[in-house]
């Protein structure tokens, strides 16, 4: 039940200040995160950065963040920065799962620690992951999709491939699907990723898997909102929105009201309010020099990370309001516009 190796010196205490240390200015040491970010495109981006914000101040720590704007020299240089800053401990979203690792081994050179924040860094010694079970989002995704439609043409538009969270969207969607598959209810006519989340190029792999069938396809899932905005909008070219079935992801205000309007069928909530506190805990404890177990693990290809996985929620028109809007992640007027 051990977790060895991570960074972690050969300190078999828990909790205890290290002796050079005076216990006292140990607890009243103000710690400073690190919190770079990918992107801040995406809505659930800024919402992220607020609420981590807010969840690390009431605990007393300071935080600084930056983002990348989807640059993988540039998230680098950001890190390096903090690590001369002086932070305590770094939280990173990884813009390129791979590509990150390098940093984690910059801030372990320094003595501090790596959270991976939603996305998991790939081969790399990460100390802790907090994100949400990724693979049960797609899970939901295919099951309120076959639901609707259990035979017929799948199109299957994906995330950004050199995002790890976009394979575990899409391995979670065909664990559903697979089953439908061999029996010949269902039948993928179309499968592509979506470089970096951009709903163009999500649009565009949404018009050719029309063209390439004629049409004649009977449901459509899409790795977020915003790419599934771009889908949408293919298929409302062509007459088709609100004809048949979509599926996006992250409780965007858009989508939200796209399934009002009934051009969207469900998306999946993911409460990053719930994060964002987790994560600021988390990384508390890891600046204090704490071992952390958790109960999950997750492979990274290097080392077994301890993991924090939380539940996404499935929403569609008969449960907005007990959730995005009870959680007031939106307001029932964003949502269903003034009364
Ligand atoms: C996140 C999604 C987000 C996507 C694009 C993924 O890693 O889990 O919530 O929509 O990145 O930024």
């Amino acid at each position: 039940n051990h977790q060895s190796g991570a960074g972690t010196p050969a300190s078999p205490s828990t909790g205890s200040s290290s002796q050079s240390e005076n216990a006292g200015d140990h607890k009243s040491k103000t710690i400073r995160i690190g919190f770079v970010m990918d992107t801040l495109v995406e809505e659930r981006w800024k919402k992220d950065r607020e609420l981590f914000r807010q969840a690390a101040e009431q605990r007393g720590a300071e935080v600084i963040i930056q983002s990348a704007d989807g640059d993988d020299a540039r998230q680098m240089v950001q890190a390096e920065k903090m690590i001369q800053q002086g932070i305590d401990v770094l939280v990173i979203v990884p813009h390129n799962a791979e590509a990150a690792a390098a940093l984690i081994q910059k801030a372990h050179h320094a003595g501090i620690k790596v959270l991976s924040y939603d996305r998991l860094v790939k081969n790399a010694d990460v100390d802790l992951y907090v994100s949400f079970d990724n693979e049960e989002v797609g899970r939901l995704q295919a099951r309120a999709i076959i639901k609707q439609v259990p035979k017929g043409k799948y199109v299957y538009i994906g995330g950004a491939n050199t995002d790890n969270n976009a394979h575990l969207f899409k391995k979670g969607v065909f664990d559903i699907l697979q089953p439908l598959i061999e029996r010949g209810d269902i039948q993928v006519v179309y499968d592509q990723w979506s470089k970096d989340w951009q709903p163009a190029y999500a649009k565009a792999n949404m018009q050719q898997a029309l063209q390439a069938n004629r049409n004649r396809v009977d449901a459509v899932i899409v790795a977020n909102d915003a790419t599934a905005g771009g889908a949408i909008e293919a298929l409302a070219e062509k007459g088709m929105a609100g004809q048949i079935p979509v599926a996006g992801q992250d409780g965007d205000l858009a989508a939200a009201r796209r399934i009002i309007k009934g051009t969207q069928t469900m998306t999946v909530y993911k409460p990053l309010q719930q994060l964002a506190g987790t994560t600021a805990d988390m990384a508390i404890r890891l600046a204090r020099g704490e071992k952390i177990d958790t109960r999950q693990k997750v492979n990274n290809g290097k080392t077994e990370v301890p993991a924090v996985l939380l539940q996404p929620i499935a929403v569609d028109a008969s449960n907005l309001d007990q959730t995005m809007i009870r959680d007031h992640f939106h307001s029932r007027e964003e949502i269903y516009g003034p009364v």
